[in-house]
């Protein structure tokens, strides 16, 4: 992943953005959790102990110094013994995020640890979970537990009836490592609620790592007219609403806008989503992609759809919290749960895992008018459209239809609108 544009930003400004992402995001509490970075002198910047984490600022991060001093106007978080004792055992990591964010503590309270072999790019995210033992916060013995698990390699670390705490080699990187366990643990209560989660073999797993970005040749000159640049905003601006609005992690995501005939702009892979820049996004014009950038793997899939469906003018393909309950079980999504998701989505097929990838026809011979969005097991949602906006819409509409969904299962069973029913909106709404 590339190192976040935010690294030039000093270690303080850093962490006060990531704790807001991270409360704004609902993965921590007012008074729970903590974060620190050690820089090149071997200073600690941490949060402040019991201060409200919703309303951090710069000048509130305490710096503990390589000689124990401390500078700050509060106390070092209370936790300040583990992060330091990460950083004693494994010189390699730069930041720690400690939290409780809640289906990663659902895992902690029965004991247990998420199969990250839900999704393909988690474990290699996460890499192995380690598990630590109950001991008092604030604890050395704590300390010495979560240490222990650090030493064995592991990066992610579950913290018994406690929360998690996760190492990376800058914050962006355990940011992300945080946030895809978070999403991974969530899946799979989601999809425990609707069915049974299906997992990746390691063989699939490699598999979707070592997809190619199947290369298009580069163009030998680009140009960025004003109607270019204009799509390059709206794709920025829907990754970031998308990120925001929890429809989108930072590990996985891809958007694209056709531009002129078959040319279309599209997202890169290995950018944390929500620091995608203007400049980071890819433009493929005739064929050729713009020359020293790396388009999405999924770039081919996104060329045919382009070429065979001209009524499809922009493309989101994401995993969303409650859309991924189905794509993880396999289980068969009815959209007939309301007029409005009839109508926006008629019909969520699902396809089997890779079939996204470089090559495959499966969900070419799927997508049409009628069937603007596909559920990938254990993969994505990709959803199609006219207007950005208005694909973000639809794929707003499936993942509030799939809660909706998930959240009714423990009430009853789905009385869906009937035939006569869903004529009378055909009627209606799609003549
Ligand atoms: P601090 O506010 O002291 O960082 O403690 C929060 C926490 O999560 C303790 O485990
Ligand atoms: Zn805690």
């Amino acid at each position: 992943m590339r190192k976040l544009n935010t690294r030039w930003m000093h270690p303080r400004d850093q962490i006060t953005m990531i704790i807001d992402k991270i409360y704004r995001s609902g993965l921590t509490t007012t008074s729970g959790g903590n974060i620190s970075i050690i820089d090149e002198n071997g200073d600690v910047w941490v949060t402040p102990s019991a201060i409200d984490k919703g309303t951090l600022r710069p000048t509130d991060i305490v710096c503990v110094k390589s000689d124990g001093s401390i500078e700050g106007r509060h106390k070092p978080s209370s936790e300040y013994p583990f992060h330091i004792a990460i950083y004693k055992s494994r010189p390699d990591i730069k930041a720690v995020i400690h939290a409780h964010p809640p289906a990663l503590v659902s895992f902690s309270i029965v004991r247990e640890i998420p199969n990250t072999n839900v999704i393909p790019q988690a474990k290699h995210v996460c890499g192995p979970i380690g598990y630590a033992p109950y001991e008092l916060p604030g604890s050395e013995e704590l300390g010495t537990v979560i240490a222990r698990e650090f030493d064995k390699g592991f990066n992610s670390v579950i913290m018994e009836n406690h929360g998690t705490v996760v190492g990376g080699r800058d914050l962006s990187d355990a940011y992300q490592r945080f946030e895809t366990m978070e999403f991974c643990a969530r899946t799979l209560i989601n999809g425990s609620t609707i069915g049974t989660p299906n997992y990746l073999t390691d063989e699939q797993i490699n598999e979707f790592e070592s997809q190619i970005p199947r290369l298009l040749p580069e163009m030998d000159e680009v140009e960025h007219p004003s109607d270019e640049r204009a799509i390059r905003e709206q794709i920025q601006r829907i990754v970031l609403r998308a990120c925001d609005q929890g429809l989108m992690i930072s590990s996985y995501g891809t958007v694209s806008v056709r531009w002129r005939g078959n040319d279309f702009l599209i997202t890169p892979p290995n950018v944390a989503r929500w620091d995608i820049q203007l400049k980071d996004i890819v433009q493929i014009k005739d064929g050729k992609r713009e020359p020293g950038k790396i388009p999405s793997r999924s770039t081919w899939l996104h060329q045919e759809i382009y070429k065979r469906n001209p009524h499809v003018n922009s493309i989101i393909l994401t995993q969303s919290p409650y859309l991924m309950a189905y794509s993880v079980t396999g289980e068969k999504m009815d959209v007939r749960t309301i007029p409005e998701s009839w109508i926006f989505l008629q019909d969520i097929p699902n396809m089997p895992f890779g079939s996204h990838f470089a090559g495959q026809e499966a969900i070419l011979n799927t997508l049409s008018v009628n069937t603007p969005a596909v559920i990938i097991n254990n993969d994505s949602v990709l959803v199609t459209g006219d207007k950005l906006l208005g694909t973000f819409d639809r794929l707003e509409v499936a993942e509030f239809s799939a809660k909706s969904l998930t959240m009714g299962a423990s009430l009853g069973k789905l009385v869906p609108i009937n035939d006569q029913q869903v004529e009378a909106l055909r009627k209606k709404f799609l003549s």
